[in-house]
């Protein structure tokens, strides 16, 4: 923290105000609603970096193993994100996914992510050939191809504004242009 900030005290300090630490504060304050939490962000902005840079995809859980912590971790955020969107009225759209192979080479990759979408528990998951690639999506085209039905899109720049007015209700600080530099180790009285 800057010296501006230097002699503030709180249970718990959260740092960098992207999705994930934001999302962190609101599962703690969530918990443990008496908690003085403080979110230390070096932007000016909330979620500014990778955040508001990414693709926007709500990811369905195609491409983890099956029985994995990624797999696991993918399934229940899936879950909880589209459950958070509803009750926040954000907006976002089940859209689906197509999946390309651009060369034989690659149906070999097509049909492992195919066996593990079914294997993860993508219901309606489906085999496509190349005709049927342009007419799900017309800019796209492929030897072969699958369709995941469960895939979306959402505005994660929107969803982390909302997580940062949700924390501020809840209490919290967001301290924006505020950079950790250092943390002195101390031993407690
Ligand atoms: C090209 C690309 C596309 C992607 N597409 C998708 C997608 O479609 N769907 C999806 O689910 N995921 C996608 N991801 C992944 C996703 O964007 C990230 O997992 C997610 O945004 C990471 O969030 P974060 O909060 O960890 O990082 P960030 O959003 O980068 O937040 C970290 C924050 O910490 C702050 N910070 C850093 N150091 C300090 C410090 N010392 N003191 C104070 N603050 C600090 C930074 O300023 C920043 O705001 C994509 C990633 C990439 C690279």
């Amino acid at each position: 923290m800057t010296s501006q900030a230097s002699d503030y005290k709180a249970d718990v300090v959260v740092v960098g105000g992207g999705i994930v630490g934001l999302a962190t504060a609101y599962a703690v304050l969530k918990k443990s609603p008496k908690t003085k939490l403080v979110v230390l962000e070096k932007d000016s902005q909330v979620g500014a970096h990778q955040t508001r840079h990414n693709s926007g995809v709500i990811h369905s859980g195609l491409y983890y193993k099956p029985g994995s912590l990624k797999a696991k971790n993918c399934l229940d955020g899936y879950t909880k994100l589209l459950q958070f969107c509803r009750e926040n009225e954000i907006k976002h759209e089940i859209c689906g996914k197509v999946v390309v192979a651009t060369s034989q080479a690659e149906i070999v990759q097509l049909e492992m992510l195919y066996q593990r979408g079914l294997a993860n528990g993508l219901t309606g998951i489906r085999k496509l050939d190349s005709r049927e690639i342009p007419e799900i999506e017309p800019f796209c085209s492929g030897v072969a191809g699958l369709f995941v039905p469960q895939t979306g899109i959402v505005d994660y720049g929107e969803m982390v504004d909302v997580l940062k007015q949700k924390v501020l209700n809840m209490g919290a600080e967001v301290l924006t242009n505020q950079q950790l530099v250092q943390i002195d180790e101390r031993r407690r009285a």
